[in-house]
């Protein structure tokens, strides 16, 4: 029977597809092949660390029968917590602040979770800020825990355990560069290692940040707000070993989205900003080295176009925003034209 008990065991075991036109397009030989971890049932690469977290919380006793799980979180993480959480019977409450859409909160509370929203512009230290509200929620309420994925080993951890391996398999361990996104670090630290120690030391590990993040950032002057989302920080969380990646390439918010939306048009990959970004390095640092047609570059998708139609996919947001020069670029002329 391959009928499975519950959707958490639908995690993981995600696919890798090769770039059949970009890196062409872009004068690159090495062949890229992208993770497209929207393929998860929760529909991020968040869905891994969900799933061993609140495994950890149950054994540790952190989390017991009827305890409800708090978490400052808008985005993917909320959506893995949910949907694993439920199937336990426990509670789920996020905060989030009230920039966040109104679709992403359907989402949640689809899913059963109850959503606090906080003003946006109440900043970490602020008692009404996201993190803050969390916090005291998960204190005063009988049962609450806490996940906190920025400082929660399980976050790498879970990734060391399947995310790598599935790479080094699907590859018969001929992967030789490895590229992520940086948001809490658990992705790349924990693939990245484990394919470090697969190949002795030979797998390549790129990381990929927005332009203004704190992991790129020449000095704390250069850190700056940016447009893509999920990825890049202004502080270095416990989830994040720096020794990892080997070298760090940065993407801005236009490149980004410019290749976003070319995956989607040329290479029928609908998924989202940050891998748009993750794309934008791998291409950046094989050019850069001048990596050859036996070089086998896997890239991780965290995450599905669908999340950001009102965005990146929104011709009049990206005009609204300073984007409509990629608008241009990347929209086909329509027959009728
Ligand atoms: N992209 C998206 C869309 C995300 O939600 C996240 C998680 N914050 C990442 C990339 C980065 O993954 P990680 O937190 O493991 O570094």
């Amino acid at each position: 029977m391959t009928i499975a008990n519950s959707t958490a065991e639908l995690i993981g075991n995600t696919p890798l597809v090769k770039l059949n036109h970009i890196p062409a397009e872009e004068g690159v030989n090495a062949t890229i092949a992208v993770k497209i971890e929207y393929m998860n049932p929760g529909g991020s690469s968040k869905d891994r660390i969900a799933a061993r977290i609140i495994d950890a919380a149950e054994r540790s006793g952190e989390l017991k029968p009827g305890g409800v799980i708090v978490e400052p979180t808008s985005g993917n993480t909320g959506v893995g917590l949910a949907m694993v959480a439920q199937q336990r019977g426990y509670r789920t409450i996020f905060t989030l602040p009230d920039k966040v859409s109104e679709s992403k909160r359907a989402v949640l509370r689809a899913y059963g979770a109850e959503v606090v929203v906080t003003p946006t512009d109440a900043g970490p230290d602020d008692p009404r800020s996201y993190y803050q509200v969390a916090e005291r929620l998960a204190k005063s309420i009988p049962g609450g825990f806490r996940p906190n994925q920025y400082d929660n080993p399980n976050g790498p951890a879970s990734h060391y355990a399947t995310t790598g391996p599935e790479i080094w398999e699907a590859t018969d361990g001929k992967v030789t560069h490895f590229v992520a996104g940086i948001g809490t670090g658990g992705t790349i630290s924990g693939t990245g290692k484990y394919l470090k120690e697969a190949s002795d030391g030979r797998v390549v590990v790129v990381g990929s940040d927005p332009e203004g993040s704190i992991y790129s950032a020449p000095s704390l002057a250069d850190v700056h707000q940016y447009d893509i989302e999920g990825v890049g920080e202004d502080f270095y969380p416990k989830a994040y070993d720096r020794s990892i990646p080997d070298e760090i390439v940065k993407a801005n918010d236009a490149e980004a989205f410019e290749m976003t939306r070319r995956l989607a048009a040329e290479e029928a990959l609908l998924v989202g900003g940050s891998s748009g970004m993750a794309v934008v390095s791998a291409i950046k640092y094989a050019k850069e080295h001048d990596l050859g047609a036996d070089q086998l570059v896997v890239v991780l998708a965290p995450d599905s176009g669908r999340s950001y139609l009102e965005k990146i996919f929104n011709d009049d947001w990206m005009r609204a925003n300073g984007y409509g020069d990629i608008v241009e670029r990347t929209t086909r002329p329509s027959l009728a034209e």
